[in-house]
């Protein structure tokens, strides 16, 4: 390979260069980003690596963007909390919380995934950019097209959070609601790509989109002392995020950067839309499409483009995947909340509900080290909450008003 990195078929082995391309033109196999690891093993090694800035672009060598690019956004590295509260809640220790919720610039892990597809969407020369989303992703794409004077335009179901219907309009970017489902508004950005000299993040320039992912396996095995965790529970929607997490693990050990040891993939889905989960649980390598109906509107992807490579890895690593009902979901949330002080969005009440239920099946047990991906905001998505945490009626300012309402006041929500 002349290049670091380059798109490739996994089929035929025929290499693509790189570019704004998906599919093999002659087995029609979705491509994949492929790297010339015995050269990256010998720019990087772990004092590298910690010598620079606390952000996505210290593992640049292993991200697909040139050499040369320097991003002016410190996207990333957020913190891995020991969660030992939660862990005494669910009958296990050695859990950690890998927190995007707080990934800057806008609260999610999309951050990551945006930051490396806008490199190479300004390397390819497109000078408008966009998306098809569940909401965090058109948050970043608005954000980061904003801060780099790209024009933008996102495509979302209409019936998105609020919180994040205005966290994309506010950067300026065109928001296009579409009365239908997300696969609805996927497809249509596919055929968009095929008529305009736009660049999709997750349609066109799918490739180096998916590939930002793996800053979060990166990030959790330095964060632990380059070491990899037993166990990760990772969120799923089209599947990008734990594919790559697996790749980015796979990586590092075929690096040296850490000791070999196996990582247990774990998925998570919402019940109401978990075409992934249900084929992992039946066993099989083949998805069935659902209708989404769950107020996990983040994760809400009927038709997984990634799905069946995420039941490859689950299956490969001996994992296993499990689902949350929307009742579940928000009791997760709260959990979450209450017992580390991390207020995450409804994917993360799926994870942490998830998570419950692989602990009380003995699939993550006690003296292992587990990494819950917390992959987004509570604040975008308070509607979920509102029922379940009402207002107490304002009180008279009296002291009196106050004792008398104590014991009512005393009981938490
Ligand atoms: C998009 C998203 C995911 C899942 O990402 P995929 O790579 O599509 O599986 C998980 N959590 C949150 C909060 C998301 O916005
Ligand atoms: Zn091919």
């Amino acid at each position: 390979m002349s290049q670091l990195f380059q798109l490739q078929c996994p089929q035929c082995r025929r290499y693509f260069g790189n570019g704004p391309l998906t599919i093999c033109e002659e087995c029609f196999s979705p491509l994949e980003m492929s790297y010339d690891l015995s050269s990256i093993g010998r720019l990087i090694d772990r004092a590298t690596i910690e010598s620079r800035p606390q952000n996505i672009w210290r593992y640049a060598e292993l991200l697909p963007v040139a050499a040369e690019h320097r991003s002016g956004l410190p996207v990333g590295f957020t913190p891995l909390l020991a969660a030992p509260t939660l862990a005494r809640r669910l009958g296990v220790d050695g859990l950690y919380l890998k927190n995007d919720s707080v990934c800057f610039p806008t609260l999610s892990f999309k951050d990551r995934v945006v930051a490396v597809a806008l490199a190479q969407a300004r390397a390819f020369g497109f000078e408008v950019v966009g998306c098809a989303s569940t909401g965090n992703l058109a948050n970043s794409v608005a954000a980061q097209a904003a801060r780099l004077g790209l024009e933008a335009w996102i495509f979302v179901p209409s019936d998105l959070e609020p919180a994040k219907l205005l966290a994309t309009a506010v950067y300026g970017a065109h928001l296009v609601r579409v009365d239908g489902t997300y696969d609805q508004v996927n497809r249509l950005c596919a055929e968009i790509a095929e008529t305009r000299r736009w660049g999709l993040v997750n349609v066109n320039l799918r490739n180096y989109y998916a590939e930002g992912s793996k800053t979060v396996a990166y990030e959790i095995a330095e964060q632990l002392g380059w070491r990899l965790p037993d166990n990760v529970v990772v969120p799923m929607a089209g599947g990008a995020q734990i594919t790559r997490i697996a790749k980015g693990f796979s990586e590092l050990v075929e690096l040296g950067l850490v000791p070999q040891s196996p990582v247990r993939i774990f998925g998570a889905q919402a019940a109401g839309c978990s075409p992934i989960t249900t084929a992992a649980q039946q066993g099989v390598l083949e998805i069935v499409p659902q209708q989404p109906a769950t107020i996990c509107h983040s994760l809400a992807i009927g038709n997984p483009a990634d799905g069946y490579r995420a039941l490859q890895v689950i299956a490969a690593s001996d994992g296993f995947a499990e689902d949350a009902t929307d009742d579940e979901i928000i009791r997760g949330i709260r959990m979450l909340a209450e017992t580390e002080g991390v207020f995450g969005e409804t994917a993360a009440g799926v994870t942490v509900a998830a998570a419950g239920k692989l602990i009380r099946d003995g699939r993550i047990k006690r003296g292992e080290t587990t990494v819950l991906c917390i992959t987004g905001n509570g604040l975008k998505t308070t509607d979920a909450l509102v029922a379940d945490l009402p207002f107490e009626p304002a009180l008279a300012p009296k002291l009196a008003a106050f004792e008398a309402s104590l014991d009512r006041l005393a009981v938490p929500a």
